[in-house]
This record gives structure tokens, sequence and C-alpha cells, in this order.
């Protein structure tokens, strides 16, 4: 009995101090990236939802750097103080140390140097909204950020995945993306392949007729193996591992990103939010199109990126069962296509 009024008092007293704290602007950025993240899983990927996190972040900003469920390994390495956010999902730490003068967004694991704070251990890294816009001035505004974040955390999701992982790493032994970018950049042949998978792509989101779509599957699955082969015969190289390998992790990747939007869009405003935070837009995203991110879908950067977007929104469109194995089997696209031939 007495134990369990003075569980009471603790939790009343927690219960006050937590109503009466001021609003902190970190902690609110953080649970409703949390937040987010949970409803874009629920409404679009559902195993994205079997863990909160699939492993520790590092929250950069000017002041000071931010830990999201750190576990022992990060502990070993910095040192880090509790941030008491109230009813917040994750736990979140600091640590005094500062880096303002790079630009993290993205997902790192290091296997040699022991010096780095990712050794041996999968961190997502990410820049808060003022240091991103500092490097790419084009995110001016939480939500903009948040669907990168997103992005990233869905690669944490993606390296929980056993066979995923060893194709990945496998994947990147003797070459790395540099070398598609560079066929990409400076062969004709290949650059002109690449453009009509793509449009290809493009057309199967566009129709109804399903042998019609069948017929530029085909057509899709041929490009893509003459163009694989040529490089072998040509350039001595067996790239489609690799290609595979970063198709998928980007191109869904990617679709998460698109698929922050589609939740935020229907997501009601968030009032906290709208009074502490500057970068904050209500309704960013109220009449959002993908058109507006023709980016996405259209080559740029890295070929690999808009193909895997839109191979996974044919997958989707064409409503087959992909995300139960698509990792967890590590299976290629290019096998569902063919089976649903
Ligand atoms: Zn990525």
């Amino acid at each position: 009995m007495k134990k369990a009024i003075i569980l009471i008092l603790i939790t009343l007293v927690v219960f006050l101090s937590c109503n009466q704290k001021k609003v902190d602007l970190t902690c609110e950025r953080i649970d409703y990236l949390i937040d987010v993240k949970t409803d874009v899983a629920k409404n679009y990927w559902t195993d994205f939802n079997r863990k909160t996190l699939f492993s520790p972040m590092l929250y950069y900003t000017k002041f000071r750097l931010y830990t999201i469920n750190a576990n022992e390994k990060l502990k070993n390495k910095i040192k880090i103080e509790p941030y008491n956010c109230c009813n917040s999902k994750v736990t979140i730490g600091f640590s005094k140390f500062i880096d303002t003068t790079n630009f993290y967004m993205n997902v790192s694991y290091e296997g040699v140097d022991s010096t780095a704070l990712e050794y041996k251990n999968t961190l997502g890294m990410f820049s808060d909204v003022n240091l991103t816009e500092k490097f790419i001035p084009d995110v001016k505004d939480t939500e903009e950020w948040m669907s990168m974040v997103i992005h990233e955390m869905f690669h944490q999701y993606q390296r929980s995945f056993k066979k995923f992982r060893k194709e990945q790493q496998s994947s990147h032994r003797n070459f790395d993306r540099d070398t598609l970018n560079y066929f990409f950049k400076s062969k004709g042949w290949f650059n002109k392949s690449i453009k009509k998978e793509n449009e290809i792509l493009l057309e199967i989101l566009e129709i109804r007729n399903s042998d019609s779509i069948k017929k530029y599957l085909k057509d899709y699955l041929a490009t893509k193996e003459k163009r694989i082969s040529k490089v072998k015969n040509e350039e001595g190289l067996e790239i489609l591992d690799l290609e595979n390998s970063l198709s998928k992790s980007e191109g869904t990747a990617r679709y998460i990103e698109y698929c922050v939007k589609l939740t935020l869009k229907e997501k009601s405003n968030n009032n906290t939010l709208s009074e502490v935070d500057s970068k904050y837009q209500s309704n960013r995203f109220e009449n959002y199109k993908l058109e507006q991110d023709k980016w996405m879908y259209n080559l740029g950067g890295g070929y690999y990126y808009s193909i895997g977007f839109n191979l996974t929104r044919v997958l989707e469109k064409l409503k087959i069962d992909y995300q139960k194995d698509i990792f967890s089997e590590n299976k290629p696209f290019d096998s569902y296509l063919s089976e649903y031939l």
C-alpha cells in the first residue's frame, strides 16, 4: 500500500513537472518526427513500425549534439547526459560535442576505424533543419526536412535485415556508385538506355490496360538486360548486383520520402510546433502533388534513385505483395516483374 502511494506521488510529480515545463523545441520536433514516421508506416509500409527506431540517431544542432535511443556502444564513445523530454516515445540525451561544419543526412556504419562514432554500430546521423538550410538552401522548413530524415530512418529499417545487409556489403566490394554515375555521364549508349528504361516505367504508371502493361514490362526487362551485358562485354564489369542493390535501397527510401508528403497532406496542423517552431509551416503539403517534385521520378543525380522509385510505384500499382520479402529475402525488383508476366 505504502509503495503504491509513493508510486502515485512520483507519477504525479513527473506529470506536474511535465505540464509546467516550457515547451521545448527539440523535444517537439523529435516527437513530431516519430509521430509522422509512425503514421507513414501505418499507411504505407506496416513493417516499418515493427520498431519505433531501428538504430540510434545523432541529431546535430548549432548548440549541441542530441542522441536518440543511444545504445551501449554509442554511450561508450561519447558522454551522454539525459535530456528530459516529457512523454516522448524515444530516449533523448545530449552531448556537448558540436559540429556545424559538416552536413549530416545519412546512415553510417564503420567496420575498420575504431575512433569513429559509428564503429561497428549503425547510426542515423542528421543535421537539424537550421543546419540543413545552411548546406541546402532549398530546404527551409521542418516538414521538407522531416521527409529527408524519414528517408534515412528507412535506411536504418532496411539494415535490420541480415540478407539485405550482406548483399549491400558484397555488391559494393569491387566498385561503388561513382562507377555507375560515370557510365551514366560519360557513355552515350548507357545514358540513352537508362532514359528509355525510365520512360517505359513512367509509361507503365500512366496506362491501365494490363496487356499493354505486360508488353512494356517485357520491353523494360529486355532493354535493361541488353545494357547490363554490354557493360560486361565492353567494360569487363558486372554491375547488376550493385545497381539492383542501390535502386532497391534508394528507390524504396525515396518512395517513403514521398509517402511522408502524402501523410502530411492529410495530417492536421501541429498547433504546438506552429507556436514554437519558426521553421514549421502550417499545412505545408496541403495541396501536394508529385508533379511538384519532378526530381523524384525524372533522372537526375543518381539514376538508380529515380529508377528504383518508379519501380516501387510500379509494384504498388500492380498490387504485388513485395514488401513482405523485398528485404527479408532480398529479392530484386526484376524478379517480381518476371513473376508478374
Ligand atoms: Zn538514401
